[in-house]
């Protein structure tokens, strides 16, 4: 299972709700590799001890990064928990991102209720 990668991002105002997620999950977590935005992947490997390759930042081109290995097949699924009520200055690349992930047909959470019927269901 360890070639199937799942990807995670979280905007600041989200990232405790995606370490609460990341806790919950841990086991499950733990049989896929990782890949995070910089910020929210330091946050997932040191409070859950799980590896996290980390790209770059997302305001730095980090959610372009994830969204290039999602149309290149390389992602089995997106965790990305959108902060609605921020302004981002990087909102081209939250787009494209989301609109990659949809142009591909890859299962896409943007809030953690959807990610946790994700995760649940083991389907990756
Ligand atoms: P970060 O990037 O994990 O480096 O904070 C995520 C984002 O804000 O898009």
């Amino acid at each position: 299972m360890l070639d199937k990668t799942l990807a995670l991002i979280a905007h600041d105002g989200k990232k405790a709700e995606m370490v609460s997620f990341a806790l919950k999950n841990r086991d499950a977590l733990a049989a896929y590799r990782l890949v995070a935005t910089a910020t929210t992947g330091k946050l997932i490997a040191e409070q859950t001890g799980l590896p996290v390759d980390r790209m770059l930042s997302g305001p730095l081109g980090g959610d372009a990064q994830i969204a290039a290995l999602v149309a290149t097949g390389q992602i089995a699924a997106v965790f990305f928990f959108i902060d609605p009520l921020g302004k981002h200055p990087h909102d081209p690349d939250i787009q494209g991102l989301l609109r990659i992930c949809n142009a591909h047909n890859v299962p896409l959470a943007t809030n953690p209720a959807t990610a946790d019927l994700i995760i649940r269901t083991d389907p990756l």
